[in-house]
Order: structure tokens, then sequence, then C-alpha cells
């Protein structure tokens, strides 16, 4: 069997798009797990989402989706996120913010995997990219593997008593294969799909093939000049499409 796992997509459609062809061109994808934030700074809330419902999703709920339907305020975004977050709620249907409303904060697929935005601790608001979060994180973590978003770096965290911070921190690069193991847990990252930040602007997923019982990152191309256009015609900030180019 063969997942997609996706987070952070922003509203990019371009990007979502170019994911799923790439995944595709692989081999038959079995399903589609995502981790939050399928909206909120891009310029396509509503088609990501009907795209993703199309394939079934099992998604949990990030804090721009939550922000987007009005279930949260925005005083905790900085002024070019509320102001996305705003114009998106103006766009969504009242069927598509349902959707997001009925996503849960904590999803466990398969008995084996817990699905959360953040970290288990604060699921829709903690960045798990210290040793303290992730420590945090995997306490409470009750399965063998993690799967999180929300910094839009792709990461492995890796439990070990032997390790001096309780756990081994490191980034996903390209490529990169992890074989995942039932003897310590462990926590993957794939990235942001629809906007990067870790200086790399080409769209970022996780394959998971339960074969081998592998993860991998992929990096993917995708047409930001067409996502910023979209943008300028929105009149969203500037700022969030002047980001996708260099991938902050
Ligand atoms: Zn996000």
């Amino acid at each position: 069997m063969r997942i997609v796992i996706l987070s952070d997509i922003h509203s990019n459609l371009a990007a979502l798009e170019a994911v799923l062809r790439q995944a595709q061109s692989q081999g038959v994808v079995d399903g589609v797990w995502c981790l939050g934030d399928t909206v909120g700074y891009g310029p396509q809330p509503g088609e990501c989402i009907a795209r993703l419902r199309e394939l079934g999703v099992v998604a949990v709920v990030g804090n721009h989706d939550r922000a987007a339907t009005g279930g949260i305020g925005t005083e905790e975004f900085n002024p070019q996120a509320a102001a996305a977050a705003r114009w998106t709620a103006e766009r969504l249907s009242a069927e598509e913010k349902s959707f997001l409303d009925g996503l849960p904060e904590v999803e466990y697929v398969q008995g084996d995997f817990t699905l959360v935005h953040g970290t288990l601790r604060w699921p829709m608001w903690e960045y798990l990219y210290n040793y303290e979060a992730a420590r945090a994180h995997l306490e409470r973590q009750e399965t063998p593997f993690g799967l999180v978003g929300h910094t839009h770096v792709p990461m492995l965290v890796v439990e070990g008593r032997e390790f001096e911070n309780g756990c081994e921190m490191s980034y996903l690069e390209d490529g990169e294969r992890v074989q995942l193991s039932r003897g310590r847990k462990q926590v993957v990252n794939p990235g942001g799909v629809g906007q990067p930040r870790d200086g790399d602007p080409r769209a970022s997923y996780v394959l998971y093939d339960s074969d081998g019982e592998t993860v991998t990152l992929h990096r993917v191309e995708y047409d930001i000049a067409a996502t910023q256009k979209l943008m300028a015609e929105a009149r969203l900030p500037a700022w969030l499409s002047e980001r996708l180019a260099i991938g902050r």
C-alpha cells in the first residue's frame, strides 16, 4: 500500500496537483493523509478542499483551517496571515466550512500512525522543532509512528534513551528514505506542500510504503508563478506571494 502524506497545502492548488502527479506517476496511490492547514495564505481554498475530498482524504485540522471558518480568532496570526484568513473565510461555502469544522485535532490510522498538525501537547499550535517540544509530543504518542506538520520543514524525530536529549532530530532531504522501526517511536514531518519554509521552494511531501515500511521524502517543482498570479489577482498580501519563490 502506498500512501501520500501531505501537510500545509495552504490553498496552493498548483503545488498540490504537482505532488499528486508525481506520486501517481510512480505507481498506484492507495490513500492520502493530510496533516492540516489545507487552506490559508493561498488563492484556491475551495479547489484544494474539493481535490482532497475527491481522493477520500484522511485529515486533521490546522490552525489556519479553524481560522478560516471562524472557529478560532486570528489574534495569534501576523497581519498578512490574518488578512488571508479573512479573505479565505469570505470565499468558502457553508458546506466547505462544515467539512473543515468536522476535522478532528488528532486522528489514528491503521492503529500505527497518529496524525496531528502541531504536537500532541498543543495539537493546532505547537511547532515541533526543538527537543523540548519533541519530548512533550513523544510522551503523549501512543502509536509507534507520529505524523506532524505546521513547521513546513521536513524532519524526522527518533526516540532513544541513548540520545542526550531523549531523541534525535534530523532534516529530511529530497529522495531520502527512512526505514520505520516499531522498536522505538518515530515522528515524520513531510514539510509543506504549498508554502515550504526550509529555503527550498519546491513542494514537499512524503510517500509511505507499507510493504517495506518506509517513508520517502520528495520535493517537486511546480508552477510558482501561476499561484503568484492568482494571489495578485485576489489582492492577497504581497509577502505571502513573494515567499513562495524563496521557500521561506
Ligand atoms: Zn501551515
